[in-house]
Order: C-alpha cells, then sequence, then structure tokens
C-alpha cells in the first residue's frame, strides 16, 4: 500500500436488528470520475430511522445517511463539479449536495421533477459494494456523480444546522414553492416536528399572513410558537378542526394546509379546515400510514387543489440552504433547538438508538469526533 494513502471509515448498514460494521476505504480506491467529498456530518434523518428500525425496506448492505455535508477533496476528471448557480467549485470548499442526482435529459427532468429522473441516482439508499467510495453520509468521504445539485456553504454555519438544508430543509422548501406564495396567506401546518419548525418560520419569512401548527405533543407546540406559529393546537382536541376554521379568515378556512405528519387523519383534518379554493400540500406521508375516505364531491364543490410533494430539486436546496443561512446569522439560539447529540461514525447504534427516542430533534454524525 502506497504509504501516503489516506483510510477512511464508512459505517455499513446490514438489516433492522443487525449489528453495524465499520469498513475503510482507501483513497487510492477513488473513481476519477467522481468529485470526492471529505464529509463534516451527517444528521440522522427520520426517513433512516424508519429504514434502520425495519418499517421501511431498503438494499443491504448499505451506507445510509442523506443530510451531510463537507468539503470538496477531489475534483472529477472528466466533467466539471458547479454549484446550483453554475460556478464550478474548489477544491476545500465546503458545500451541501442533494439527495439525487438526476439527468437533466428525460420526461421527468424536462417537467421539472427532477427528483423522479428515470436515471435518478439516490444518496444514501442504494446497496453498498465493498471497495467503492459510498454514497451514503454516514461516510467519512463520500462520491458525487455528475447531475448532483450543491450549493456552497459558509464556514459560519454549524455542521449539524447546515446538514439540514440537504433533506428538511429542502423538503420544506419544496413544499412551500408547490402550494404557491405565502405573501399574506393564512396557513395550516401539520407536525411540528423537525420539518413543520422549519415550515412555521420559512413561511413566516415569506410573509405569511398567519401561521397554525397541528402537533400532539406539548413541547413541540410551545417550540413551533417560538419558530414563527401564532398558534400551535392539539389534533387531539375533538373541536380542532371547527377551531382551525374559526380562527382563518373568520371562519371561512386557510388558504394552504401544508402536512408534514404523514397522518391520514391530519390529511382529513386538513380537507375540512381550507378554505374554498384552498390548496393543500402533502409532504409527510413517505411510508403507507393507512387509507382515507375522500368524497370527491367535497373537492368538486370546494374548488380545492391537493398536490403531493417528494424530495425536491435544485432550487429547493438552494433557497434553503440561503435561508438557513442567513436565519441561524440572525437567531442562532432558535436554530441550536432543532441540533441533538452529536456522535462518531463507530457510535451507529448508539446515535439511532437516541435519535429513536428523541423525535423532532436530529442527532448528528460528526466525522471529527
Ligand atoms: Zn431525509
Ligand atoms: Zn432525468
Amino acid at each position: 500500500m502506497n504509504p501516503n494513502s489516506k483510510t477512511l471509515k464508512a459505517a455499513l448498514f446490514h438489516g433492522a436488528g443487525q449489528p453495524w460494521t465499520i469498513i475503510t476505504i482507501s483513497d487510492t480506491n477513488f473513481n476519477e470520475d467522481r468529485a470526492i467529498i471529505e464529509t463534516e456530518a451527517c444528521t440522522v434523518c427520520s426517513s433512516d430511522i424508519h429504514t434502520v428500525m425495519g418499517r421501511r425496506g431498503g438494499p443491504t448492505p448499505s451506507v445510509l445517511g442523506h443530510e451531510a455535508i463537507g468539503r470538496v477533496w477531489k475534483l472529477p476528471d472528466s466533467w466539471t463539479l458547479k454549484d446550483v448557480e453554475g460556478r464550478p467549485c474548489a477544491i476545500g470548499q465546503r458545500l451541501v449536495w442533494g439527495v439525487a442526482a438526476s439527468c437533466g435529459e428525460c420526461l421527468f427532468c424536462q417537467n421539472a421533477i427532477p427528483q423522479k429522473c428515470q436515471r435518478l441516482v439516490k444518496y444514501g439508499h442504494h446497496r453498498y459494494t465493498m471497495g467503492e467510495t459510498p454514497r451514503g453520509g454516514f461516510s467519512q468521504c463520500v462520491e458525487l456523480v455528475e447531475g448532483t445539485p450543491v450549493v456552497g456553504l459558509s464556514d459560519a454555519i454549524p455542521a449539524g444546522m447546515a446538514c439540514l438544508a440537504a433533506c428538511a430543509g429542502a423538503t420544506v422548501a419544496a413544499t412551500l414553492r408547490m402550494a404557491g406564495g405565502q405573501k399574506g396567506q393564512q396557513i395550516l401546518v401539520y407536525g411540528g416536528g423537525v420539518l413543520g419548525a422549519i415550515a412555521c418560520r420559512m413561511a413566516k419569512s415569506l410573509g405569511a399572513d398567519l401561521v397554525i401548527c397541528i402537533e400532539p405533543d406539548q413541547l413541540r407546540r410551545e417550540r413551533a410558537l417560538i419558530f414563527g406559529a401564532d398558534h400551535a393546537m392539539d389534533p387531539s382536541d375533538l373541536s380542532i378542526d371547527d377551531k382551525l376554521k374559526s380562527i382563518a379568515h373568520d371562519g371561512l378556512g386557510a388558504d394552504q394546509a401544508l402536512e408534514f405528519s404523514g397522518s391520514g387523519t391530519a390529511f382529513a383534518s386538513s380537507m375540512r379546515s381550507v378554505r374554498t379554493g384552498g390548496m393543500i400540500v402533502l409532504a409527510g406521508a413517505v411510508f403507507p400510514a393507512g387509507s382515507i375516505e375522500i368524497e370527491p364531491e367535497q373537492i368538486v364543490r370546494q374548488m380545492l387543489t391537493i398536490r403531493g410533494v417528494h424530495n425536491y430539486s435544485a432550487i429547493d436546496l438552494q433557497s434553503a440552504t440561503v435561508f438557513l443561512e442567513s436565519e441561524y446569522r440572525k437567531f442562532p439560539e432558535i436554530w441550536l433547538m432543532l441540533a441533538g447529540e452529536s456522535f462518531a461514525i463507530d457510535e451507529m447504534e448508539k446515535a439511532f438508538a437516541w435519535a429513536a427516542k428523541s423525535p423532532g430533534v436530529r442527532a448528528i454524525i460528526s466525522m471529527k469526533k
């Protein structure tokens, strides 16, 4: 082995209930056609928890993690790594990358849903073959392929918060974009977890007139108020829909409902609580949560628009990153409420055990620990 070569660690997931293993990757094995990132940190997204708990399938073994940031270590030989605004990236540059790379040419890419690209490469979800450079964030190095959206980061934003841009922040940005403008709008936010909290703040910063967060946990309701919600309500309240309606537009109902909880009852509540002509955007139901009955007549007579949003596109990663950086400069103490404990890469079992019992905050896998 070359005495100057460097070895890096990655955490390998073998399936629910199986112990994680640590593998080493040598920098002599890096693929010349990839950008190589030295990972700084990767936060544990709820979907990783679903996978590790066995509630969501996925190929194994795999290197999970898709909310990561790092610095450019090696640039590819055959293409130029550029940020979403088209500027070439430099060695050492701190950046965040999207959850998927897309081709830019297929039907879905041409129709502004690159996250559904027919040649999609997803980070943190594929089967790992020994010797490869991982594409999941629970690794000290990650390879990026052509077509991956990347956004530069300043050094000022802490790693645990910057990571949020890559999944939670960008998904919220996509949801708000799909809902239309928020200026002057009265908005219901279902779910007060990490996405719900970000949504309250982002909707307010975009000029929302009224934001109501619907969340069963009292501490997360209180946090939603700190994040800018005007009201926070408990969905177990039997008269919740009447109350939501009476607050929004004096009984006419809210303009928009943004659903991040994934619960069917939340969706049903949103249909009863938006106004005629209202917009409902569903983003939380990323696992089977049971079906609900819908009366088509209600959609027709109430002229409702119902949209689903899964993942996001490059512009959402960009707007989430800009938003989180500017928010952190203004209100660091608020944003640190979303950051949980930090763990080293060889503490994955401990990190996931902590994350599973700490909903609404992110465990951080720090490569510097
Ligand atoms: Zn995620
Ligand atoms: Zn495509």
